[in-house]
């Protein structure tokens, strides 16, 4: 409880049926020298507790939490009528809150089954009304957000797991009573909650109010993206009032973008594996994504119509050409190593910006091939990486758009070193470490290099930019919030 105080919290919630054996005749002292108002719990066996009492001893607890002086008791909607009974046989005065839950950890309730529950809490007596459901995939966070918005009484609803996060974390936007987070990580009493530091910290859950718009990344997995730490920050610094937050999907994403918006969202980052399918949801796609054939950006415009960009490639090329200054990319020849979704930023980029050919060079080179004959033949060829690495041909410009060299596999480059003795400036797209091999040996060879922390710090920027338009980005914030993760 210190420690939840300490952290920020306003309630500490008691759950009885946790403690250990030689913890729970504790729990009474818990309430009586309490430094934080509590609710307190006992959950039951029979609704995802943990508790070894029967039934009167488990509800009794509660009776004497009410008496010991604890703020609200958590009750669960089918034990309800038994509680009141007992309560009633023992003629202790009702003290505490009463909040009447529900929790189903297999499925996410529909919308009718909601209501029924609610109205069911209601007529028990509620006077808050409490339901926590599984969340299996990211759509149920609709459900969530218009249960909140449609409640007659307090309410709290929270969609548990990874894919409902989300809920936990904008329970004020949608009027929430209150919302559960955890004093540590490894100490959540439910899946999915957040450190209360971090709820109170990186997404400012203090200041979150119902105007506040919603931004976020997409993607799958997105547990360690640094994009939350990133936005967030940057939103901070610039004073304006968002909030980012991390977004798992399934296979769902053009409804899931639709659906979002109609709750508030304004804006998404886009990651693997949505950055083609999320195109779908868009009523417009800018045309060099659309070359591209891939996005990273969702922008709500004033019309509330969806707009997609891609700012991988702006980002990977501003950061070249800073490398190249005075020179620009105007008739340059560029290898690109890889074949995938960065590659084919970053290759049709270099031509956009007037590279006079791109090799591309990949593994499997008959995706090089593909790759190249999109790009144009005038323009582009191909070859496999190891014809690349034995050939002598020079080149201005090295892209490695491959995952070659990131962590842990740092001692891995895709490139032999002595096809870099002529100083072509190298990019290399990984960002972890932030001196790959394949950077440290071009700096070795006195070549110009720029890296991958770059590339995402300015695609970051980028988007940023098209979300509040005439602010002022927070650039070095931002790539100083990336390189303090890496560090830690
Ligand atoms: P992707 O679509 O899966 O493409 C991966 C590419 O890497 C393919 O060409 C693949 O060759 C090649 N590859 C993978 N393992 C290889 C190996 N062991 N040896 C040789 N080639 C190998 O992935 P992506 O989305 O393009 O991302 C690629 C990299 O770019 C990732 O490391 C990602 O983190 C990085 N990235 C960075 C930023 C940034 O902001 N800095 C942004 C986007 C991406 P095959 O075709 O032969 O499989």
């Amino acid at each position: 409880m210190e420690a939840a105080k300490a952290a920020g919290a306003d309630l500490a919630e008691v759950r009885v049926d946790l403690l250990d054996d030689d913890e729970r005749v504790r729990w009474a002292q818990l309430v009586t020298e309490k430094t934080l108002p509590v609710v307190v719990t006992n959950r039951a066996s029979w609704e995802g507790g943990k508790g070894v009492l029967d039934e009167t001893e488990r509800l009794s607890v509660l009776v004497e939490a009410e008496q010991l002086g604890a703020e609200y008791i958590d009750v669960e909607l089918k034990a309800a009528s038994v509680y009141r009974e007992l309560r009633n046989a023992t003629g202790a005065a009702r003290n505490a809150k009463l909040i009447l839950s529900h929790h189903n950890f297999e499925r996410p309730l529909s919308k009718e089954e909601l209501a029924r529950v609610q109205e069911r809490m209601i007529s028990e007596g509620a006077d808050v009304s409490k339901i926590a459901m599984a969340a299996t995939s990211a759509l149920d966070n609709a459900l969530v957000f218009d249960a909140l918005l449609n409640a007659t009484v307090p309410t709290v609803v929270l969609a548990m797991g990874e894919f409902g996060q989300v809920s936990r974390i904008l329970a004020p936007k949608y009027g929430s009573f209150l919302t559960f987070a955890s004093v540590g990580v490894g100490r959540e009493s439910a899946p999915g909650q957040v450190v209360i530091e971090k709820l109170t910290d990186t997404y400012r859950f203090r200041s979150l109010t119902p105007e506040t718009p919603v931004y976020g990344v997409i993607g799958n997995p997105v547990s360690h993206s640094m994009s939350p730490a990133l936005h967030n920050a940057a939103m901070k610094e610039a004073g304006v009032d968002g909030v980012y937050v991390p977004l798992k999907v399934g296979q769902d994403i053009p409804a899931f973008i639709r659906s979002m918006v109609s709750y508030g969202f304004a804006g998404f980052s886009v990651t693997i594996p949505g950055k083609v399918v999320a195109m779908d949801a868009m009523d417009t796609i800018d045309s060099v994504a659309n070359k591209i054939g891939a996005m990273n950006t969702v922008v709500k415009q004033a019309d509330g119509q969806l707009k997609g960009y891609n700012t991988d490639w702006v980002a990977a090329i501003s950061a070249i050409e800073d490398g190249l200054k005075p020179d620009l990319l105007s008739e340059k020849r560029v290898v690109c190593i890889g074949a995938g979704g960065a590659a084919r930023g970053l290759a049709f980029g270099a031509l956009e910006r007037g590279a006079s050919h791109v090799l591309v060079v990949n593994r499997t080179v008959a995706k090089a091939q593909a790759l190249a004959t999109e790009l144009g033949p005038a323009r582009a060829s191909a070859v496999s990486l190891d014809d690349f690495n034995e050939s002598d041909a020079a080149f201005d410009i090295l892209m490695n758009t491959t995952s070659v060299g990131m962590h842990p596999s740092v001692d891995d480059t895709p490139v032999r070193s002595e096809r870099l003795l002529h100083k072509p400036l190298v990019f290399d797209a990984v960002y972890n470490p932030l001196k790959t091999r394949l950077l440290r040996e071009a700096s070795a060879a006195g070549c110009t290099t720029v890296s991958g922390l770059e590339m995402f710090v300015r695609q970051a920027a980028e988007q940023f930019r098209f979300w509040f338009e005439g602010v002022e980005v927070p650039v070095k914030l931002m790539r100083q919030v990336v390189v303090d993760s890496l560090e830690s």
